[in-house]
């Protein structure tokens, strides 16, 4: 007999869900984590006042009723729509691509007019079936929209040209022919009033948790039964069929002696000279009213060993090395990989609170 069931690596959304529900099921869990606070990328930290995202912006979003009501278990949310706008160059536009968008960007009023512009720009580019993101764009929007807000933004993100990126990312973007200027089209969304962090404490309330700890430090020994590991698949195995590719991302925060600094959350900025992607004021999230206010600067990079990974690149060459990866992990039955990095998946927080609790219910 192990002390524990199971031992879960890393504390962010699909290991704390996995470990409250085993635990509910009478399961012993130990939960470790390399980082000094549990909650992942989710984690919430106050400054001046206000709940600041410390690993980027996290705005919940489902369509999925069960998980909406599953998340406000463990916070009250409020009644924040992601609004974003974007800057590029001298000018300024509403997202996600809607009537507010096109009518500033052509003059026109109606949806007949915008669609007519649109669908003239795309009959000239003869694109059948896009092969990959830039074609995709193209296709979908035209060049105006592709070239003012998606190809600058897209390409600094990412690191790679548009034309070298999967055509799915983009498909993440809603296009519609209304004044709406929501950027989800999900039921539900909002943010959990007094932060993240909070939902951590709940779901992890009563289990074991290490922190300061890398798995990789740990004996020898097996204490578990099983391990349920959410960092990285390809680092579990040593990179030793190779690295799989990550974007990582910086961030630049600033406390600015003003009440409001650019009168929203989230600003991106699509400029390809502009080296940062986005600009996002913390204090909008929750409507705080505070005399300061705390922006980040997000700046892209190139991930490589030693700093956080945030976004897998799912291109085709990362695809079929993950394959080989996921060969490995079914030869480790006593391991299971979960989460963004476990399975190398462009995750929202819904789909891995969904992944986790399916994970649950395989195992029990
Ligand atoms: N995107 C873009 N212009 C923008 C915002 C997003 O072209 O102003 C594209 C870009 O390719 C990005 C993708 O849409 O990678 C998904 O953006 P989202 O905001 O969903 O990404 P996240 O918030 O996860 O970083």
């Amino acid at each position: 007999m192990k002390e524990y069931d199971y031992l879960i690596v890393g504390a962010g959304l699909f290991g704390a869900v996995f470990a409250h529900e085993m635990s509910a099921k009478g399961k012993k869990c130990l939960v470790i984590d390399k980082r000094s606070h549990i909650g992942g990328n989710c984690y919430t930290e106050k400054t001046e006042g206000i709940n600041i995202h410390k690993y980027g912006a996290h705005i919940f979003h489902t369509s999925d009723r069960r998980i909406w009501e599953y998340i406000n278990q463990f916070a009250e949310f409020n009644n924040y729509i992601n609004s974003p706008v974007a800057i590029y160059k001298d000018e300024l536009y509403n997202l996600p691509f809607n009537m507010n968008t096109f009518s500033k960007m052509w003059n026109i009023k109606t949806p007949e007019e915008a669609k007519a512009i649109i669908k003239s720009q795309i009959d000239k580019l003869n694109i059948s079936e896009p092969q990959n993101l830039e074609e995709q764009a193209l296709k979908l929007v035209g060049n105006d929209v592709y070239e003012k807000l998606i190809k600058g933004y897209t390409e600094k993100q990412w690191g790679r040209k548009c034309s070298e990126l999967p055509a799915f990312i983009i498909k993440r973007l809603p296009l519609r022919f209304t004044y709406d200027n929501n950027y989800f089209n999900d039921r539900y969304q909002g943010i959990p009033i007094g932060g993240y962090t909070q939902i951590f404490e709940k779901l992890l309330n009563g289990i074991e948790v290490k922190l300061n700890i890398n798995y990789k430090d740990m004996s020898e020994e097996k204490i578990a039964e099983k391990t349920v590991f959410t960092g990285c698949i390809d680092e579990f195995f040593d990179y030793r069929l190779g690295e799989l590719e990550y974007r990582s991302v910086r961030f630049e925060n600033e406390i600015a002696d003003k009440e409001n600094y650019q009168g929203n959350a989230v600003v991106n900025y699509t400029d390809a000279d502009i080296p940062y992607t986005r600009i996002i004021e913390h204090k909008h999230f929750e409507f705080a009213d505070t005399a300061k206010t705390v922006i980040s600067r997000e700046y892209s990079a190139e991930w490589k060993r030693g700093i956080e990974p945030y976004y897998p690149v799912n291109d085709e060459k990362n695809s079929k090395l993950l394959e080989k990866y996921q060969a490995l992990a079914s030869e480790r039955p006593d391991v299971i990989f979960g989460g963004r990095l476990g399975q190398y998946k462009y995750y929202d927080m819904d789909k891995a609170i969904r992944s986790a609790l399916d994970t649950v219910e395989a195992e029990s």
